[in-house]
């Protein structure tokens, strides 16, 4: 299978160059040359196979022809190691909890799979490959995690000064090793245009064999679909029409899921959640598509104001806007209405969402309250300890951290404090 550049501006890139080059030439980002329904005997079957057997089904649906089956088999198995159970919440509101991987976010799954993928296409080549990843939080814990003493692969990961969660920061600049924290005097979007920046740089292109980790990435973005199948195999043959509420930011999670429904998986409705970095709901509403400058919230993975994944669902929907509207919808949280969202479910359904979940849920609750007919479950897209203060706050007690993340608390911080400024980022780089 080939990919076109959203841009269109670029030569078809094979798989190996889709993956490697992570952004295309002209700045576009790749996307299938087409997207086939998966077969009926897929579907047939949906109900009986385990998460690992339906991903690697998926999987081969669209790198079968790159990958011998034995080596994909493998890679989906390995990222896949940890569970990701449907949980009931209430009444037809369920969540997929996708936190249950090593740095207990749902990027895991992205991450794991890409830097399997990467050491697979490296071990076969000798140059060095240097991964540049710009990070709002849980990105650079997955990535660092993920690639941590991969062989052949350097990390760099860029993230906002004071902008992310200790605990957060505690994952990903304290590796040491392969993996270079690098701590920018400035916002999520400076360090996502200075990464962009770099691959655009000829000189360092040169030197380095630049890659990007982020969600432009189609290695990270291929394997988020999975689990949208395994949820609907979750609730069951008898659930009927399902709504899917997920959190974004960068819109890589939600745009692998509009990805699954063009294989076939029947989910009617997409709901797009965002915290009041609202580009998305707003072009939904209005139709026209405004970046602005992103705000800080309480849900921070999720504070951008210019989504990279939008121009791949554009792409995705032949940039009809009523095309897009017919599948997914938005809603927007402020932080108190978030704060509240915590609250409220955990006293009334002793269920505890994270500020990001919380976004998802409050969006399906209010979707389903006006669609009886319909039942549906949200992504669950971090741990709730991973963001203590909020946690601790709504339930009024002590959270304890789970182990996975305990083990991260006591390592000291090694980081390398940069302007927001490319050139200076350019001869870091270099050296
Ligand atoms: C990254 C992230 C999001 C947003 O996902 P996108 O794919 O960027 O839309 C939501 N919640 C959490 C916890 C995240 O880490």
């Amino acid at each position: 299978m080939k990919y076109l550049s959203t841009n269109k501006q670029s030569p078809a890139a094979t798989l190996r160059e889709a993956v490697v080059k992570g952004l295309a030439p002209d700045g576009g980002l790749y996307m299938p040359e087409n997207i086939p329904p998966l077969p009926q005997s897929f579907f047939d079957r949906l109900y009986d196979m385990d998460l690992p057997e339906m991903s690697f089904h998926v999987a081969s649906h669209f790198l079968g022809e790159d990958i011998p089956p034995a080596d994909l088999k493998q890679m989906v198995y390995d990222t896949l190691d940890f569970p990701i159970p449907l949980v009931h919440v209430h009444d037809r509101l369920y969540t997929l909890e996708l936190f249950h991987g090593p740095t207990m976010a749902f990027k895991d799954v992205g991450a794991r799979f890409m830097a399997r993928l990467l050491g697979y296409f490296t071990a076969r080549r000798q140059q060095e490959i240097t991964v540049l990843v710009a990070t709002s939080g849980d990105t650079g814990s997955a990535v660092a995690n993920g690639f941590y003493r991969v062989p052949g692969i350097r990390v760099f990961v860029l993230y906002p000064k004071g902008q992310v969660s200790a605990i957060q920061e505690k994952q990903f600049a304290t590796l040491g090793g392969n993996i270079t924290a690098i701590e920018v005097n400035g916002t999520f979007d400076d360090c996502q245009r200075m990464v962009k920046q770099a691959f655009g740089d000829e000189e360092l292109n040169e030197r380095l064999q630049l890659t990007s980790a982020n969600s432009i990435n189609w290695a990270r973005l291929l394997p988020q679909s999975f689990y949208y199948f395994w949820g609907v195999a979750q609730m069951g043959k008898n659930a009927g029409k399902i709504a899917c509420a997920v959190s974004s930011g960068n819109f890589g999670n939600i745009c692998s899921g509009l990805i699954a429904k063009r294989l076939g998986l029947s989910i009617s409705r997409f709901i797009a959640a965002t915290n009041v970095n609202d580009v998305v709901p707003q072009y939904l509403s209005e139709g026209t598509f405004k970046p602005r400058p992103s705000v800080a919230t309480i849900a921070n993975a999720m504070d951008v104001g210019n989504p990279s994944n939008f121009a791949r669902i554009a792409e995705l929907y032949g940039h009809s806007h009523k095309n897009i509207c017919a599948d997914m919808e938005g809603f927007v949280c402020t932080d108190d209405q978030i704060r509240a969202t915590i609250r409220e479910v955990y006293s009334r359904w002793k269920y505890l969402p994270d500020p990001h979940g919380a976004v998802g849920y409050r969006a399906l609750k209010s979707y389903l309250d006006q669609h009886a007919d319909h039942s549906g479950f949200f992504i669950e897209t971090a741990h709730p300890a991973k963001f203590t203060e909020a946690a601790e706050e709504a339930t009024g007690e002590k959270i304890r951290l789970p182990d996975n993340l305990a083990r991260f608390a006591g390592r000291t911080k090694q980081a390398e404090e940069l302007s927001a400024d490319f050139e200076i980022l350019k001869t870091f780089l270099m050296n």
